[in-house]
């Protein structure tokens, strides 16, 4: 009966624990920002659940040392509408609750080199439902998209929004890099705010000097692209080296997406300690 099931009344979460075997420790990267866009989330969809940001980061730190991880794992927190109710569209007349889920987690796309294609589905508008919060029922314009790609053989999709231009992958923000300069779009573009999106944004400025732009991207631009990559949680820093059976430059992931992805990989697993206020790290017995 819960309304959640049967409307995808609920926010949820994806935060990744990378296990550090030298430290013994496993790391979150960036819980807070996490929980931040999850309490986001609840706003608009009217989910009143008892928790603070910061309660939430003490109840997954208990949860990680109590599960005994010691692998990289998945966090998934959900706060849905629980109400055991049929036929009620009201969100401001249903109970909500919160669960929190820790699971053994490895590669999720599979490929280190993604073949991608342009989805024929479009990706959900603000006014229809907005992109910019992880809203289960949001995910069925992911998943349908995602579906029509690796049935068709390739990798991932790219969604383009209602005004055609490029928003992101099924579960992905995007990038590209064009003479220089890194681009992604904007969110008013129909984008959730990654979280591994805005870390680039940070890291490609800050350590590489690149100038980094938010702004609306045209799908021939991917095309003619020097380097495109994908972003986020569950993909990490991607390189695409293929769309619409187009390869990107050479075919080969750039030497930007690479460096970026090297400094990344290294800031996730709490081995830069410049960036070791992004993981929490949770000692495991
Ligand atoms: N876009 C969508 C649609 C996603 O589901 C995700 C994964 N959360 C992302 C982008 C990347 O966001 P993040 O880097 O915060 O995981």
């Amino acid at each position: 009966m819960t309304h959640a099931l049967h409307y995808g009344t609920g926010v949820f979460e994806g935060i990744r624990g990378n296990w550090n075997a030298d430290q013994g420790a496993i790391n979150i990267f960036r819980m807070r920002e996490h929980y931040e866009r999850l309490i986001d989330g609840c706003r608009i969809l009217m989910l009143d659940i008892p928790y603070s940001v910061e309660d939430l980061c003490n109840i997954t730190v208990d949860l990680v040392e109590r599960n005994r991880h010691v692998s990289d794992i998945y966090i998934r927190p959900l706060a849905y509408k629980s109400e055991e109710l049929v036929a009620n569209l009201k969100l401001q007349e249903l109970s909500s609750d919160f669960t929190l889920i820790t699971v053994p987690f490895g590669n999720y796309l599979g490929s280190d080199r993604l073949r991608c294609c342009t989805s024929s589905w479009r990706r959900v508008d603000d006014p229809m439902i907005p992109a910019r919060i992880k809203a289960c029922g949001i995910y069925i314009n992911s998943i349908l998209a995602k579906t029509e790609a690796t049935i068709a053989g390739f990798d991932e999709a790219i969604l383009l929004n209602h005004d055609g231009h490029v928003s992101e992958g099924s579960g992905e923000n995007i990038f590209m890099v064009k003479k220089g300069i890194i681009y992604t779009p904007p969110l008013e573009d129909n984008v959730l705010g990654g979280i591994t999106r805005d870390t680039i944004m940070q890291l490609a400025g800050a350590e590489l000097g690149m100038e980094v732009q938010a702004r609306t991207i045209d799908r021939s631009e991917l095309y003619l692209a020097d380097e495109v990559f994908l972003s986020g949680t569950a993909a990490h820093l991607t390189p695409v080296i293929e769309l619409d059976c187009r390869p990107i430059a050479d075919g080969q992931p750039g030497p930007i997406t690479s460096q970026l992805q090297r400094m990344y990989f290294d800031i996730v697993v709490g081995n830069n300690p410049k960036y070791l206020h992004w993981c929490t790290q949770v000692r495991q017995p």
